[in-house]
Parts: C-alpha cells; sequence; structure tokens
C-alpha cells in the first residue's frame, strides 16, 4: 500500500519502522545510507515492528519517547492500546520484540536536528520531530493524511479505536499547528507541502 504506514530517513536517523513483516525491506533500503541512530514517535505495532531488527543489523541506539520506555523494552505493545479485537490483531501480526532502549526522548530534546515535541494523546508518550529552519514536521500519528479504510488522501484524526486519549491528542495537533509548518510527514499518507491547510484543518476541529 502506497504511503499506507511510513518510516524516514531524517539525515542519519530512521524515524519509526513499520510493522515487523518490513524487516527485510526496511533493512536493505537502509543498507546503501549511513544510519546512527532509530527513534520512535510512539510504540504501536505499525511503527515499532521491525524496531528491533534495524538496531540490531545496524549496532544503532534505540530512542524512545520516555513514558514509552518500558513498552519498548518488552513489547507488550498492545497492553497499553485502547482494547478492540483489531488491536490485538495487530499486536499478533504486526508487532516485533522488545529492544532495550538507548536514550528516553521528552520534550526539547534534539535528534538529528529536529527538535522533539511531546504530543500525546493518540498514545501516551507521542512525540513528533520539528525543525524550525525550514518549517518540517515529521508528526507521527497526531493526524493521518489518508483514510486508513480506503486509503484515499486527506487529513483525518488518527481513528479512536487505536487512540487512547482523543481530546489530549486533539491538544497535540493544536500545538504542532501552532508551530506553522511548512511540511508535514505522517506515519499513515503522503507528505502534505502545504502548511496553510494542515493548520486550517486543525483550526476546523471542534473545541472539547
Ligand atoms: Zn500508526
Amino acid at each position: 500500500m502506497r504511503d499506507g504506514i511510513n518510516a524516514y530517513l531524517v539525515d542519519d536517523v530512521l524515524v519509526d519502522a513499520r510493522t515487523k513483516w518490513a524487516e527485510r525491506t526496511l533493512i536493505r533500503a537502509l543498507s546503501n545510507h549511513e544510519v546512527t541512530a532509530h527513534a520512535l514517535t510512539h510504540v504501536h505495532p505499525d511503527h515499532q515492528g521491525a524496531s528491533a531488527a534495524v538496531c540490531r543489523a545496524f549496532d544503532i541506539p534505540f530512542l524512545v519517547p520516555e513514558p514509552e520506555v518500558e513498552t519498548a523494552e518488552s513489547g507488550a505493545v498492545y497492553s497499553r492500546m485502547p482494547a478492540s479485537p483489531i488491536g490485538w490483531l495487530q499486536q499478533h501480526l504486526w508487532v516485533g520484540p522488545g529492544h532495550s532502549v538507548d536514550r528516553a526522548l521528552v520534550e526539547g530534546d534534539i535528534v538529528a536536528g529536529f527538535e522533539v515535541v511531546e504530543t500525546p494523546g493518540h498514545s501516551d508518550g507521542h512525540v513528533s520531530f520539528w525543525r524550525e529552519r525550514d518549517g518540517t514536521l515529521v508528526l507521527g500519528d497526531v493526524l493521518v493524511n489518508m483514510h486508513l479504510l480506503t486509503t484515499r488522501q486527506g487529513l483525518h484524526e488518527p481513528p479512536g479505536l487505536f487512540t487512547s486519549d482523543p481530546v489530549m491528542n486533539r491538544d497535540s495537533a493544536r500545538k504542532v499547528a501552532a508551530l506553522e509548518p511548512d511540511t508535514v510527514l505522517f506515519g499513515h499518507g503522503s507528505p502534505l507541502y502545504d502548511g496553510e491547510a494542515f493548520t486550517a484543518f486543525v483550526a476546523s476541529l471542534p473545541e472539547p
């Protein structure tokens, strides 16, 4: 599925690692690049699936949002997600093994020239990565740029089924929209190069 589940190489840091089925594809894709670290926006099965394999293959440190370190190390990802049959299926089909974390990420940390912005809600410890110099925001799953069933392009809030606290997530969307990004890279869906469309969408979300 094109842009269905994304991983990004920002400078020499891999952000997110898709599902465990992506292990070989990711390792092959990265083998011609310098990769010095692997960071996660959040510890869900469609983002941490290949994390352990990639960290081992390239012998690189694993960087995880501070509140989700324990989950990343144990691999008990589903226990931290809203209970649902689909979540249970993801745990069994997509989740990768736990892997020891080398650095816990908190607000203001710098990763490959990007600043860590805490954006909790979709998961307890969700973070985004922000580079003010060129207005680039690696958003994670605060919003998605595709309909997750039809795969049609378009901005949406992430499904409530996979979102721990939708109200908090909406606050996080407002927090990153206030940065006025020019380019937004999503966990799901293609990149958005229209910052105004992003901020307008967030402004249109109902107040709690
Ligand atoms: Zn996701």
